[in-house]
């Protein structure tokens, strides 16, 4: 977060400090599933035995998700 917008988080009669907070949350969220899926792919593809990645529905379905069509940057206030 910029300083800038750790001031608008701390102070409470600030305008647009409950928008700021909660835009920062969902993203970090977002972060917290992107990661999530990542691990749960790379753990699978430690003892994956499909040759072809299209031949595994495990890593079909991750694949098919990415990229995740969610924020990739934080979210600026
Ligand atoms: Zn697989």
């Amino acid at each position: 977060m910029s300083l800038a917008e750790i001031r608008l988080v701390l102070h409470r009669d600030e305008e647009g400090r409950t928008e700021l907070i909660e835009q920062k949350l969902r993203w970090i969220r977002s972060q917290r599933a992107q990661l999530a899926d990542a691990e749960s792919f790379l753990e699978h593809v430690i003892g994956c035995r499909h040759d072809l990645l299209s031949r595994c529905p495990d890593c079909t379905r991750y694949a098919s998700t990415y990229p995740p069509n969610k924020q990739a940057r934080p979210p600026c206030g």
